[in-house]
């Protein structure tokens, strides 16, 4: 173990959500997911990165997708999924006037 891998966290642990580019104005940084489907996808801030791998890409957990056919939350809509269910049952509420 070396001692550049950060609080005991073990290499193979490590999952990869983009890459990070330098932009010519200093402090100006560019986030890129790196997934194949959405290699043109750049974000300004390392946050919506994270949001958008969360959605799109996480593979840890439960999916839950919005029932509506035809809903861009669906599963056939491309998503991205909710992580959890009452997020999707907001969803749900908000976007389709539906309850359970
Ligand atoms: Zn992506
Ligand atoms: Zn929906």
């Amino acid at each position: 173990m070396s001692a550049t891998n950060g609080p005991g966290i073990s290499e193979r642990r490590l999952v990869p959500i983009g890459s990070v580019y330098m932009t010519n104005r200093k402090k100006v940084f560019v986030f890129k997911c790196t997934e194949r489907p959405c290699n043109r996808k750049t974000y300004t801030r390392m946050y919506d990165l994270r949001r958008h791998y969360d959605g799109a890409h996480a593979s840890q957990g439960p999916k839950f997708w919005c029932p509506y056919e035809g809903c861009e939350r669906s599963a056939r809509g491309g998503g991205p999924s909710f992580p959890r269910k009452d997020k999707l049952k907001d969803h749900v509420r908000s976007m389709h006037n539906g309850g359970d």
